[in-house]
């Protein structure tokens, strides 16, 4: 390909929302170019590299007997209303209207579609296992695009769909993707950082994220201390993250009692003008340790039996069929955990099978426990199911809020004087807390999330009735996985590890070009030298940008600096009038030029590519 003939708008200057390196380089190497907030066009260069990325995807996922099929963008709305997500993911589905009024969204994931497809062709075990992907359009109306394609609200993604007869079926192709994500990663040039992840409202019982170190991530990472040595592979978003217990064991409501024995009874002391943690500090003297913080939280689209608590303030949801399980709307809860720890919100809604948990407005703080914010306490709170962390347990001695203004309780005591409706793991594991598998240190890192792979188990398939005859001519629901990778996302971590000062330096495998040839001045002997040389790459398989520009070599060092090819080849008539035809090669990785014979530069840089290129893909 001639350059003259491309169209490789490179730039000098840098777009000011322009922040990250790829985003920079992305413009200024002419891959992309914004055509409104979050919706990217890729130029023919970029679009070259965004290929290569799915191709390798691709491979990967026939590799495993994942099956590609094409489906929709626009999806009809009654799907997402069975599945209830047309309530639960609230703006960022973007919602149309066709001429007859009915309602679509834009595919923002596609469980609902595939599992509609599915549920229409599927009739007995022998189709299973079945995985079937895309790789499409997705649009997700992000508050906040940032980062170029790293966040856009148009974007392209992987997602494949498996069903199977059982867990051990399921967990066999959930390996087998945590594999195949591996090598995605690493043909790309990758270092990519797998860790254990939220499974969510859909429980299920494995969730796996391939994280990228970035300052700018949106993912804390715990990692342990001992990982550096190979020691302990503990590695978990923070959203997931666990960590061994700092107080000896969790209590049952027996030992509690047991351990309050000497308590003296609860009592309430006058805490004036005292609502958060530090004041209370100050106010008694005392360390946060010593108390039990509760907060009050909304949850949204609860998919957890309450029938048993009538006096909770929840709003059912209309079910889609008589027989389906109960849906809440809207629920409030109160969550204590000790006074110094922070509660996990992700970790909370997991517990609770919420699709989303937040704080309680002030209003409804007031509402539903009688006090201002700052004074909730475990202590005669009827009004609201508790949920409390392991660590309140063997709290037999504490202070906490008394649901009046201005009063606290002290000597408060777990089991004796209050008792939880819920008790399990909700605490926020921070750095220097200890791993939960070897007792090291943990440590903390930002990452981005390239791709997911998750148990999904039964949460569409049974909200959509999807059945099959097993081998006993019985009916069964299959159990579902699902594994998405973000091919833009991809894309742009890829320059963000692989840049220098100058541009991008491409790994061979993603490359637009694997060569550019800069003929000194394209004329002459070496206008027949360059073409020559690049009809002999191109015959051998190997892709040439020959820089045909009538521009200064210094110009067109810089482009190709900028556009990262791997390796850029010199002509000019110094080189060409040796003895022995010369021209010079450099490699974008490196900093010194070397010179090869002309009549075998094309041989040579075959087979340094093709090694190159074996080298990622790791065989
Ligand atoms: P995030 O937490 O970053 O919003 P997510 O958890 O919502 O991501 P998934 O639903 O798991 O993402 O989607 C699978 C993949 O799609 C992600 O791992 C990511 O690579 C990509 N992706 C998701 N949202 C975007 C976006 N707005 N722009 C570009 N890629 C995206
Ligand atoms: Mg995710």
């Amino acid at each position: 390909m001639n350059y003259s003939q491309n169209f490789i708008p490179t730039l000098r200057e840098v777009p000011a929302d322009a922040v990250i390196a790829s985003h920079r380089l992305m413009f200024r190497a002419g891959l992309i170019r914004k055509l409104a907030n979050g919706l990217f066009a890729y130029l023919p260069l970029g679009l070259r590299s965004f290929r290569k990325v799915e191709k390798i995807i691709k491979e990967e996922m026939d590799a495993v007997g994942a099956l590609e099929i094409k489906p929709p963008v626009v999806q009809p709305a009654e799907l997402w209303k069975e599945s209830g997500r047309w309530d639960a993911m609230g703006q960022s589905l973007l919602r149309v209207k066709n001429r007859l009024d009915h309602d679509f969204i834009v595919s923002p994931t596609a469980e609902e579609a595939f599992t509609a497809l599915v549920r229409d062709e599927l009739s007995s075990y022998r189709q299973l296992p079945l995985t079937l992907y895309q790789i499409n359009t997705k649009y997700r109306d992000e508050v906040r695009p940032r980062y170029g394609v790293m966040r856009g609200r148009e974007f392209t993604m992987k997602d494949a769909y498996s069903w199977h007869e059982n867990e051990n079926s399921l967990d066999k192709t959930y390996q087998e993707m945590g594999q195949a994500y591996r090598r995605i990663f690493k043909r790309c040039g990758l270092t990519v950082l797998p860790v254990k992840a939220d499974s969510g409202a859909m429980g299920g019982s494995g969730s796996e994220e391939f994280m990228v170190e970035s300052e700018v991530g949106d993912n804390t990472l715990i990692l342990c201390k001992s990982q550096t040595q190979g020691l302990c592979d503990y590695a978990a978003n923070v959203e997931k993250a666990s960590c061994k217990a700092d107080f000896a064991g969790i209590m049952s409501i027996e030992e509690a009692k047991t351990a309050a024995a000497n308590t003296p009874a609860f009592e309430k002391i006058d805490t004036p003008n005292v609502k958060t943690i530090d004041e209370l500090c100050s106010f008694l003297n005392a360390e946060p340790k010593t108390f039990i913080k509760t907060l009050i939280y909304r949850a949204e689209n609860v998919e957890l039996d309450l029938s048993s608590i009538p006096s909770c303030a929840k709003l059912e949801r209309k079910k889609p069929s008589p027989d389906a399980p109960a849906v809440y709307a809207e629920v409030f809860f109160a969550a204590a955990i000790r006074g110094d720890l922070d509660v996990n919100e992700v970790k909370l809604a997991a517990i609770l099978k919420a699709s989303e948990v937040t704080l309680a407005s002030d209003t409804d703080v007031v509402r539903l426990t009688g006090a201002p914010v700052g004074f909730a306490g475990p202590i005669g709170l009827t009004t609201l199911p508790l949920v409390i962390d392991h660590s309140v347990t063997v709290m037999n001695n504490a202070v906490t809020g008394a649901l009046a203004k201005d009063l606290h309780y002290k000597h408060a005591a777990y089991g004796r004087d209050f008792e939880a409706w819920l008790v399990d793991d909700i605490r926020t594991v921070k750095a220097g807390d200890t791993c939960i598998i070897c007792g090291s240190e943990l440590y903390t890192k930002m990452g981005n999330e390239l791709g997911h792979i998750f148990k999904l188990g039964y949460k569409y398939t049974r909200s959509m009735n999807v059945s099959y005859l097993d081998v006993n001519g019985k009916s069964q629901t299959p159990t579902m996985g699902c594994y998405g990778i973000g091919v833009d996302r991809t894309l742009a971590s890829v320059i963000e590890e692989h840049h220098d000062e100058a541009g991008i330096i491409w790994p061979v495998s993603l490359a637009p070009y694997h060569i550019t040839i800069i003929p000194i001045k394209y004329d002459g002997a070496v206008k027949e030298a360059a073409d020559k040389l690049a009809d002999q790459l191109t015959a051998a398989g190997i892709e040439v940008l020959l820089d045909d520009r009538n521009e200064r070599p210094g110009v067109k060092f810089n482009d190709a600096d900028l556009t990262g090819i791997p390796y850029r080849v010199v002509i000019g008539d110094k080189g060409l009038g040796q003895e022995v035809p010369q021209v010079e090669v450099k490699s974008r990785k490196e900093k010194e030029t070397f010179m090869a014979d002309l009549d075998k530069a094309a041989e040579e840089l075959t087979q340094k590519i093709h090694k190159e290129l074996t080298l990622l893909s790791g065989c």
